[in-house]
């Protein structure tokens, strides 16, 4: 694009009303920015926060204003961005393809993480709730045409409610059959009851085709933060449970999407490295004197390490890591 060119659209942006930033995160002054638009969030140095803030985007690099614009960080100067996200919001409702639907089939949840704002109860759905769920997907139904009824299992843990939602999943399938529409549920499980025999219930009998977990980091982190209510350690149940899962030779075959969902924040982000795509790390081993083995200590790549400079270095096998400085 020519500079003048580049000058009158870039003359054309504001920042978005609906974009936020973190508090610095270390001496370099680096900050988190995230859209509230689209749920889009990534790191940016000082410079580019200030440029941002001064609604200078000429001063942007090419790579980062890119970014901005898609995430809707910068949008169009004319543009009423309340109007224009209510009009968003409206285009979902019309549009016929899913009808979601999440259920809490339980009030309980074995964790008691120290984030956690809900107030745990021994209280299960009852039966007599499942009359009304069918007449609400009947009324949210009426008059239109969808496609797909898809169903999001969510708790405190939606496994201490197994009963209810292994009761509740023929009858949602019987109205998805009364519709002539397709029946399919993803659950997200803190994973410490997802035994095997678990989960391939909700997989081949419950037809669950997405269950996420979350785990906040190594088990250093994890643990620390994500325990019993009497404060036990987690992170190994749930890793083993995993481990069953993937290493059952129908795995492959089931097609299920297992995902792992990891919350940072200040307090284990030096526990996690940055989300890249598979294949943009590489590990290399460092010799540990003394052991005959490959040791536990590694230096890891990220993309290509001349131009992106990144380099981390753990000496327990991933459970900690630092990046490496230039
Ligand atoms: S897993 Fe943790 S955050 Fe989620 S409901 Fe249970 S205690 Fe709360």
């Amino acid at each position: 694009m020519e500079k003048s060119e580049r000058k009158k659209t870039l003359m054309l942006l504001k920042k978005s009303y609906y974009t936020i930033f973190s508090d610095v995160l270390n001496d370099k002054e680096d900050r988190v920015i995230f859209s509230t638009r689209t749920s889009q969030a990534f790191i940016v140095k000082k410079e580019v926060y200030d440029m941002y803030e001064a609604g200078d985007f000429m001063s942007l690099p090419q790579d980062v204003l890119e970014k901005f614009i898609q995430c809707s960080m910068a949008v169009p100067e004319d543009e009423n961005e309340l109007l224009a996200i209510v009009e968003e919001n409206k285009k979902e409702i019309r549009d016929d393809t899913l009808m979601y639907e999440s259920i809490q089939p339980s009030a309980m949840c074995q964790l008691g993480c120290d984030y956690c704002g809900q107030d745990h109860k021994k209280v299960n759905m009852g039966s007599e709730l499942y009359d009304n769920l069918v007449q609400r997907l009947n009324a949210k139904a009426e008059g239109r045409n969808f496609r797909k009824l898809y169903i999001g299992w969510f708790g405190a843990e939606p496994l201490m409610g197994l009963k209810q939602i292994r009761e509740l999943t023929p009858l949602l399938k019987d109205f998805c059959r009364q519709r002539g529409m397709n029946y399919g549920a993803k659950i997200v499980t803190n994973g410490l009851s997802l035994k095997e025999n678990i989960f391939y219930e909700l997989v081949n009998e419950l037809s669950i085709d997405h269950v996420e977990i979350t785990l906040d980091g190594t088990a250093l982190y994890h643990d620390q933060r994500r325990h019993t209510k009497e404060k036990g350690a987690t992170f190994d149940i749930i890793l083993n449970n995993i481990l069953s899962i993937v290493n059952n030779e129908s795995y492959d075959r089931s097609k299920v999407r297992l995902t792992i969902r990891c919350n940072v924040d200040e307090r284990n982000y030096e526990g996690v490295l940055p989300k890249r795509k598979r294949g943009y790390y590489h590990e290399f081993t460092v010799k540990t004197p003394g052991t005959r083995g490959r040791g536990a200590r590694r230096i890891i790549t990220g993309g290509e390490p001349a131009s992106s400079g990144e380099y981390y270095y753990t000496d327990d096998h991933y459970a900690t890591f630092k990046r490496i400085e230039e």
